[in-house]
């Protein structure tokens, strides 16, 4: 039976630490007359929510992006919650002005918090930026008090990073505190956004490209809701990572560097080039293939059949 679709590479490529419960990341490149677009929903996902996923790989592949505004984009560097000196080294090897430290961990104390916040300013100096993640961690009053104390340790925070899970719990903690909030977990879905903006629950919105249905879509939004944006990736290989970056390229205005320097965490990449940071930064434009790399990172057959189902099921009502 002749194979009518149009080429398309299912990558496997293992994580250097778990994430998301996963330890391997998936996804579909798909190469159209733009170019090549990936398409990496989480595997739990249902069609409904991985289908703004597909819009985004669609949109990198058929119609290419809007014309950029700047040339490269500021990243952050990211500091698990890991220990004080290991904080330190990863902040003076990132090379970034913009640190974003996790905190809050399952296990650990306030006091753990401080003490890498506290390493972190050290390596950065005093202009340096520093932002915290709690991934919805706290409860309400928890987040008032760590925020209080997390920001004088730090010297100052840029923000914090969803402190509480609930949208409207984010909304009480931003009254609460002199620290302005950032929502990222409160925005999954292209209607979230626009509940965030209402509750006033944000001062700050993280946006990835492919939940929320491409750069266009996400560049709609940013102008609808009328917050600053951080533009972050979900993980993705260079070809994903380059859509976030072709947002926050386009984005009118950026105020704050980006969530993007994250092709690290992946222990190889579909790209003869991974779109890594150089002194805090990452070019624009379209990160080239390395065909070499499409075969090193095949998929097995039974991965590639679900995909090709997946794509499928997701893509039923737009030709794929
Ligand atoms: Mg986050």
């Amino acid at each position: 039976m002749p194979d009518a679709s149009p080429p398309l590479s299912v990558f496997s490529i293992p994580l250097h630490t778990r994430f998301r419960g996963i330890t391997v990341r998936e996804g579909v490149l798909l190469r159209g007359d733009a170019g090549w677009g990936e398409w990496s929903p989480f595997l739990e996902y249902d069609d409904e929510v991985a289908r703004p996923w597909l819009a985004c790989a669609r949109e990198a592949a058929d119609a290419g992006w809007p014309e950029p505004l700047r040339s490269e984009v500021p990243v952050n560097v990211t500091v698990p919650a890991t220990d004080p000196e290991r904080a330190h080294a990863i902040v003076v090897a990132g090379g970034c002005r913009t640190a974003k430290v996790k905190v809050a961990e399952k296990g650990q104390a306030l006091a753990d918090d401080l003490a890498r916040v506290e390493a972190v300013r050290d390596a950065l100096g005093p202009d340096g930026l520093i932002r915290v993640d709690a991934n919805g961690a706290w409860d309400v009053d928890e987040a008032v008090r760590a925020i209080a104390a997390i920001d004088r340790a730090a010297g100052g925070l840029e923000y914090v990073e969803q402190p509480v899970m609930a949208v409207e719990d984010l909304a009480v903690v931003r009254r609460r505190v002199d620290v302005p909030i950032a929502a990222d977990e409160s925005i999954r879905r292209a209607e979230d956004p626009y509940l965030v903006r209402d509750l006033e629950a944000a001062d700050v919105a993280v946006l990835k490209v492919q939940p929320l249905g491409g750069v266009r879509a996400c560049l709609r939004i940013a102008e609808d809701i009328g917050l600053p944006v951080v533009v972050s990736s979900a993980v993705e290989s260079s070809v994903g990572i380059a859509a976030g970056v072709a947002l926050a390229a386009a984005l009118p205005e950026l105020h704050h560097a980006c969530g993007l320097a994250t092709i690290q965490l992946l222990t190889d990449d579909v790209a003869a080039h991974p779109l890594l940071p150089v002194d805090g930064m990452l070019p624009v434009g379209r990160p080239e293939v390395d065909e070499s790399a499409l075969a090193r990172l095949a998929a097995t057959d039974d991965r590639v059949d679900h995909w090709r189902r997946r794509l499928a099921s997701v893509g039923q009502d737009q030709p794929v």
